[in-house]
């Protein structure tokens, strides 16, 4: 037997209504908010994600599934959706047309990650790029978009965390400061985070380990080095926010590493995920459009992880399955008919079904069971005959006679009184 991939799942047949739902939310509120739908390819030039996500990230580090063209270029499955989705803005020349222009994305993501419950190696995103503002309300509308997505799936205690990573000047300054800070506690911080003190400082705050995070308690805030224009930013954001009566929790650990990261970056938590706590993220990524060769394009977005929210999901916040009709179908006359019936019902936009195998009452009500049939149709050759059929409503028991010609009018107005 041939297995799959370790961390790639089926969404086997009794999952997609879950997952169909959480992308139909996503899709709704969306479109509510004027987001068009972007299809970015599922692989790109390696070089795009190295540029984009930055050479010094944990994704571009060592989480990627890389790969050889035949011709030798280097090609890499998308780990995340704003690289593409930023190169197709760009070599679209998209900034010509009138802005702002505000995209969304749904579909699967790769990275080399050891498998766990809320990580795998293929999973998904529903994520959004509004591009052309710095205007602090679009940061509040990208946060508005998620929160309401997350709220009306009803996912429990979420949590919407904020910061300010300030103008890319704030960061440099504040930088050497915080450098400063880490090597006076080189010593308690992890491999990891001694590298990173070089390559890439402010992740260090982002250290999931719990010696790293008590060795940098203290460390300085970058919220207490913003510079006016920061911090009024800032505050625009937080006061819509409140405005809009969207909760947040103030967290000056959480941080994006790289230099066209600047002003908003937030995370929503939920605490019943462990220690995978993170539904999504996003922030402002003033710098980026610039660094892959487009016009200067402020740009504010987020990415959530669709397994994540599954996970959430409570089962009461699905929506009732679709009910259906089963045809029983018996005899040499019943059969036939049974066939015509299936077929009349199903152009009429009943969903109705049968067992060609089952050639008893009870072999065939067993599946009407089975499937959550609301009605079964009972249609033997004597049915057949005088043209009509019992129909059985499977909770109740109870049975009535019902013209062939008049079934489906009569399920499409029992299914629309539910
Ligand atoms: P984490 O800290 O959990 O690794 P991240 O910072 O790598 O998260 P982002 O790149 O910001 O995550 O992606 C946004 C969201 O995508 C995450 O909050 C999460 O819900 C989801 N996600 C990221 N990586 C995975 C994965 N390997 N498996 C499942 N979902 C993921
Ligand atoms: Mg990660």
């Amino acid at each position: 037997m041939i297995k799959g991939i370790k961390g790639v799942k089926d969404i086997l047949p009794e999952e997609t209504p879950r997952w169909r739902f959480i992308e139909e939310t996503a899709r709704r509120w969306a479109a509510r908010y004027g987001y068009q739908e972007i299809r970015i390819p599922i692989f790109e030039v390696t070089t795009l994600f190295a540029r984009s996500i930055g050479a010094t990230t944990d994704i571009v580090e060592k989480e990627m599934y890389t790969f050889a063209d035949r011709d030798g270029t280097s090609l890499t499955l998308r780990p995340e959706g704003t690289a593409g989705t930023v190169r197709a803005f760009v070599e679209h020349n998209r900034a010509a047309d009138p802005l702002p222009q505000k995209y969304f994305y749904l579909g699967p993501m790769f990275r080399h990650e050891r498998p766990q419950a809320g990580r795998l190696r293929q999973f998904h995103q529903f994520g959004v790029e509004y591009f052309g503002t710095q205007d602090a309300r679009a940061d509040i509308e990208v946060m508005a978009l998620l929160w309401r997505v997350l709220s009306d799936l009803a996912l429990p205690d979420l949590t919407l965390e904020i910061n300010s990573l300030g103008t890319p000047a704030d960061r440099a300054a504040y930088v050497p400061i915080l450098v400063s800070f880490l090597k006076s506690r080189a010593a308690r911080l992890c491999a990891n985070c001694q590298r990173r003190m070089e390559t890439n400082p402010l992740r260090v705050l982002d250290c999931k380990i719990p010696e790293c995070r008590a060795a940098t308690e203290d460390a300085p805030h970058l919220t207490a080095h913003l510079s006016p224009q920061a911090k009024d930013h800032f505050d625009l954001v937080l006061g819509g926010l409140t405005a809009l009566g969207i909760p947040y929790r103030l967290n000056p650990r959480l941080v994006r590493g790289l230099d066209y990261y600047c002003l908003t970056a937030f995370e929503i938590t939920s605490s019943h995920l462990g220690a995978q706590n993170a539904v999504g993220a996003g922030g402002r990524y003033d710098g980026l459009v610039e660094v892959l060769g487009g016009p200067n394009t402020p740009a504010v977005g987020f990415a959530v992880g669709l397994e994540r929210i599954s996970l959430m999901l409570p089962d009461q916040t699905l929506p009732p399955s679709a009910p259906s009709v089963y045809v029983a179908s018996f005899g040499s006359e019943g059969g036939p008919a049974g066939v015509l019936l299936l077929e009349q019902l199903r152009r009429a936009g009943v969903p109705a079904q049968s067992d060609y195998r089952a050639n008893t009452l009870k072999a065939h009500l067993r599946q009407a069971d089975r499937a959550h049939c609301l009605f079964a149709v009972l249609l033997g050759d004597d049915e057949a005959k005088r043209g009509s059929a019992l129909v059985r409503n499977m909770k109740t028991k109870v049975q009535e006679d019902v013209p062939l010609s008049e079934l489906p009018r009569f399920f499409l107005t029992a299914f629309q009184a539910l």
